[in-house]
């Protein structure tokens, strides 16, 4: 069945956050090609939700692909590099463990590296696991070394992602934008009018008219197309994952870049820190059934580094996602398409991706239903893959006596985790699945980190007896140390790119 539809002329994004210049910057790019006109819609008014300044390394195939060099985004966004995230508190007061940008180890024999790990653990000898990855020893370290010096092993196999400033982000790719053909409109959408494929026009305040043959709703956690004018549900998460509110409080640098971010627990939720060479990104994150606006304030200014330079941003949010990514001629992308808290900094990739599939998938005319299917498909998967990812640092927690703590770890887990964690625990098997944004060394880390460990080694580690591993396992930190020892500090690295440091 063929949507009749005329040919695509005219693509409009509403909004202009990061998710609608990332839009704007990337399809300027790929459909550069084709006599097709595409407009930003936004509104100086509404403004951005403000946040959203920690990334993954997906982040550089994008600044790639709409040809932005890494130099030009960390000057412009007083960037910083970023191996991984730290998590404090989540096995307990004073437990910390990393998920690192990174391999650890190297496999022998055909057999994966963490078997002989866990093998030389049950043997008594606790060996730590950040050890044997360069990343967490550069993070842990406070240096920086780019992934293409280490080529030829999987030791050296790493990479980084980046900490920015969402605003000066965003600004940076409006101006690529602009200069690639892209039209802008400030205006407040008041009105939206429907026709058969879907959405025909856009009314604004001032009263102009806009249309357009496809639409990007980039218009934030209001949803303004997909949700409102199209009435597509939301489906609801909050039974897995119950933090519903936010509140960011920017303070001013003490000129400590860490090269991670910083994920603490806190009885109902937890904190974030996220350093840019200007500031620091603070913000805690709860459960609004646990904890008081508040109390949850409070508690963020009680543990702030320096002083605040701005307003508490406060924010509500709904885990979860719309039930079709994609209705008619209407594409959700960003908050409006659904939110996964921002414990491991997915939204970004996930707008990334988006457009990557919304590209391959790209339809000459309106909206055809067979290619809003798979893509619609295809993006549950992906949500519910990170969703599975962090709903495991929840329920593997190891704080016994905080009622929010405590029903976390008594939750049902959905069949598709619950699959994933028994192989673990069986047998140290990860599970892989189509739409993965997360790789064994993920999980491996946070298997590790939180102590979940298999209920018995695995025979194929046999093959290399307790001394040969001994052996080995120190040659590697060996190589990893003086890897390491390559690198310069972070500071001097930020310095070179014409910033303070
Ligand atoms: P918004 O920034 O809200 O933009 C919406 C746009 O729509 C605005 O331009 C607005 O003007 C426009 N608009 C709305 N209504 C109208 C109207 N009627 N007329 C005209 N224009 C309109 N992501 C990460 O990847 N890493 C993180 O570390 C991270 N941390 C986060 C922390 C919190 C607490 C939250 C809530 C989110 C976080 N995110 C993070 C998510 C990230 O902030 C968003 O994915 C990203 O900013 C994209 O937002 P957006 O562009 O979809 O929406």
């Amino acid at each position: 069945m063929q949507a009749a539809a005329d040919p695509v002329r005219s693509v409009v994004i509403v909004g202009g956050g990061t998710a609608g210049w990332m839009s704007a910057a990337y399809l300027a790019r790929r459909l550069s090609h084709l006599p097709i006109a595409i407009t930003v819609v936004d509104s100086v008014e509404i403004g951005t939700v403000g946040v959203g300044e920690a990334t993954v390394p997906a982040i550089r195939d994008f600044l790639a692909a709409v040809e932005l060099g890494e130099p030009d985004v960390l000057a412009a966004t007083e960037g910083t590099i970023k191996y991984g995230i730290r998590f404090a508190g989540w096995g307990g007061e004073g437990h910390g463990f990393f998920h690192p940008f990174g391999l650890y180890g190297v496999p022998a024999n055909g057999v994966a590296f963490h078997h002989y790990w866990l093998k030389l653990k049950a043997a008594g000898h606790d060996l730590p696991l950040g050890d044997y990855c360069l990343a967490t020893q550069l993070a842990e370290r406070g240096l920086f070394l780019p992934p293409s010096s280490q080529p030829g092993s999987d030791l050296g196999v790493f990479n980084f992602a980046l900490h920015f400033d969402a605003t000066k982000f965003a600004h940076l790719l409006r101006r690529l934008s602009l200069a690639n053909g892209v039209a802008h409109v400030d205006g407040r959408i008041v009105d939206v009018t429907r026709g058969e494929a879907g959405v025909r026009s856009v009314q604004l305040a001032d009263g102009r008219t806009i249309e357009g043959d496809l639409w990007i709703d980039c218009s934030g956690f209001r949803s303004l197309l997909l949700g409102e004018a199209m009435g597509v549900p939301y489906v609801d998460w909050r039974h897995w994952l119950p933090c519903d509110r936010a509140i960011a409080i920017p303070c001013r640098s003490a000129g400590v870049h860490r090269p991670f971010t910083t994920a603490t627990a806190h009885d109902a939720g937890w904190r974030w820190h996220i350093p840019l060479q200007h500031r620091v990104g603070n913000g805690i994150v709860y459960s609004s059934a646990h904890l008081s606006d508040e109390a949850a304030e409070g508690r963020l200014r009680a543990t702030l580094e320096g002083e605040p330079i701005a307003e508490p941003n406060r924010l509500r949010f709904v885990t979860g996602h719309r039930a079709e990514f994609w209705a008619g001629n209407v594409v959700g992308v960003g908050l409006s398409a659904g939110f996964l808290e921002p414990l491991e900094s997915t939204s970004i990739v996930l707008i990334q991706s988006a457009l990557e599939r919304f590209v391959a998938l790209f339809p000459d005319r309106g909206g055809d239903p067979r290619l809003a299917a798979t893509y619609n498909r295809q993006s549950v998967l992906e949500f519910e893959r990170i969703r599975d990812f962090i709903l495991l640092h929840y329920w593997a927690n190891r704080r016994t006596g905080e009622p929010f703590w405590d029903a976390m770890r008594a939750l049902d887990l959905p069949e598709s985790l619950a699959e994933r964690v028994e192989a673990w625990r069986a047998g140290g098997v990860f599970v892989r699945r189509e739409w993965d944004t997360f790789q064994d060394p993920s999980w491996l880390s946070m298997y590790a980190g939180f102590g979940l460990l298999p209920e018995r080694t695995s025979p194929l580690a046999d093959q290399l007896g307790e001394e040969e591993l001994l052996t080995a396992f120190a040659r590697m930190r060996e190589a990893i140390d003086r890897a390491a020892r390559t690198a310069e500090p972070h500071a001097d690295f930020l310095a070179r790119q014409g910033r303070r440091a």
